[in-house]
């Protein structure tokens, strides 16, 4: 196949994709909304871990359980349980992290019913001496509880082989991220955010394998180096906006790094194959980058994000964030005046409901590039 091919293989419609894949599979598929779930357990018991990225449709049914100025994915993703569009869920796990993501899974396990149904109560301060045991503790109760709920059992071999294919993916994806860096016009941002999308729907195996040749491809082309637009970082909690790419390309400038957790933060690392897998599992968690509904040190976000626009060598920060995200609000004011500080330039722009305000973000976004 032709690289065009490949990527355009995983440009999918993820609700339809994951309905026929339970069908051909006979399998099942368990939803979850935030990167700290673990979807290499989930992998291990042969069933699909489907990311909720919100909804395209209007948010209406969702309103009745939920306040307004909840963030977007929140509220899209209730609306689509509600008018029966991820009937094909046998199951969500939601961790517990974010205020919103906490109250979802109340509203979701009353009324979105016969579905298994896990909270995963990770601890909130990842840097204390009893964070790990805790996790472990936190992880055999949701292995227990699959085991009930799904019927089947694994073994330590199935764990590794899990977090095996979860570490070549990951390890493909970061071979992706470093190539952008040092090429940034090689991989469009459009193209980009689609390979990084399928990693969270489609079938591991599958998704892995197709992975392997597009990585292939991109080293192969990863000749030329020369670009003389901004080099950009994105900060922000889940990025769903693909049409944000395109205005900052057309603006002169290319994203060369993602603080983000449907980027970054959810391939950072990789799980130790040696020893107990559920402690290798749980400490990738603990050492991987916390995001703001999380604890790690009070500085640690900001020393990351600097540390990030060095190695990166980009120009500026563009944070992006959901309105009402209560947590990367709340963090936003000390990560900017640790960037003022060191002299980066930022600008913060805020999504609703997954549409861009197209005509807005590209000015704002051309003035600060230009600025540069
Ligand atoms: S920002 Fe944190 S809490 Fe929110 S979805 Fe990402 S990992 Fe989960
Ligand atoms: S971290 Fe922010 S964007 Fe993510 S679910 Fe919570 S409130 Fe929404």
């Amino acid at each position: 196949m032709q690289l065009s091919e490949l990527i355009d293989s995983l440009k999918l419609d993820p609700l339809a994709y994951a309905t026929g894949w339970k069908k051909n599979h006979s399998g099942k598929v368990v939803g979850y909304m935030c990167s700290y779930a673990p979807e290499e357990i989930i992998w291990a018991f042969g069933a699909l871990p489907f990311r909720l990225m919100g909804t395209k449709s209007v948010i209406d049914r969702a309103d009745a359980h939920l306040q307004a100025y909840c963030c977007s994915l929140v509220r899209g993703s209730l609306e689509d349980a509600l008018t029966g569009r991820l009937d094909f869920l046998d199951g969500m796990v939601f961790p517990h992290t974010c205020d919103s993501i906490q109250r979802l899974s109340d509203i979701w396990r009353i009324n979105v019913k016969n579905r298994f149904h896990a909270d995963v109560v990770l601890p909130a301060k990842l840097d204390s001496d009893s964070a790990s045991d805790y996790l472990v503790a936190t992880f055999r109760k949701l292995i227990t509880d699959l085991e009930n709920r799904l019927g089947r059992s694994i073994t330590e071999k199935m764990l590794g082989d899990a977090a095996d294919l979860y570490n070549e993916i990951r390890s493909h994806l970061n071979t992706l991220y470093v190539l952008r860096q040092a090429h940034p016009r090689l991989i469009n941002g459009s193209d980009f955010h689609a390979i990084v999308q399928a990693s969270m729907w489609m079938d591991r195996n599958d998704f892995c394998k197709i992975l392997s040749d597009i990585v292939g491809f991109f080293t192969e082309q990863a000749t030329d180096a020369s670009f003389q637009g901004k080099r950009i970082v994105l900060s922000g909690g889940v990025c769903n906006v693909p049409d944000i790419y395109p205005a900052i390309e057309a603006a002169g400038a290319a994203v060369v790094g993602e603080d983000v957790c449907t980027g970054d933060r959810f391939f950072q690392g990789s799980i130790r194959m040696q020893g107990d897998m559920v402690e290798n599992i749980a400490r990738r968690y603990i050492d991987r980058i916390v995001c703001p509904a999380k604890h790690h040190g009070l500085f640690t976000r900001g020393n990351h994000l600097i540390q990030k626009v060095r190695e990166t060598r980009a120009d500026g920060v563009i944070f992006l964030f959901l309105k009402f995200c209560d947590p990367h609000g709340f963090d936003y004011p000390y990560v900017k005046e640790m960037l003022d500080q060191e002299g980066i330039p930022s600008m913060v722009f805020e999504i609703e409901d997954r549409s861009l305000s197209e005509g807005q973000f590209k000015t704002r976004c051309e003035a600060f590039i230009e600025m540069l």
